[in-house]
């Protein structure tokens, strides 16, 4: 009985995707997905990320840091395609102004006219995706 228990289980077990694997397949995804944005708006800024990294952040949607690496979340994948580029653009700004400025802003429009748009649509997702995993906290890029 025991032994009978424990093999079904294990069938079973083992059927299903292993969670890493999982999140290991989306990371490569979400690389793909900041590498071609990045090779599209970089040069357009005049910039070039010393490294793009890929974290499983909940809170954040992206980083910059003032070496001149950028984050991204790995939920990046989950995202409509215009949001995924406007938090591409948003990070590599950020390399050039390390702030929510007037001048920062001015920077994002030149590629993305509509960001305001976006944003508020980026707290729609939000607001509809991650009641059950952010418990109160809220995304930021
Ligand atoms: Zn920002």
């Amino acid at each position: 009985m025991r032994s009978w228990f424990f093999t079904v289980r294990k069938r079973v077990v083992r059927r299903r995707p292993p969670p890493r694997a999982f999140y290991l397949s989306q990371k490569a995804h979400a690389r793909g997905v900041a590498h071609s944005l990045v090779v599209k708006y970089a040069p357009r800024y005049g910039v070039l990320p010393k490294r793009i990294a890929i974290r499983n952040t909940v809170s954040r949607w992206g980083s910059a840091s003032s070496l001149g690496n950028i984050n991204f979340s790995v939920r990046i994948v989950l995202l409509p395609p215009e949001l995924q580029g406007y938090i591409v653009v948003h990070e590599l700004c950020h390399l050039l102004e390390h702030n929510h400025s007037e001048r920062f802003w001015a920077l994002v429009a030149r590629e993305v006219p509509k960001h305001r748009i976006l944003r508020r649509r980026l707290r729609e997702w939000e607001r509809q995706n991650t009641k059950e995993d952010s418990a109160g906290k809220r995304y930021r890029e």
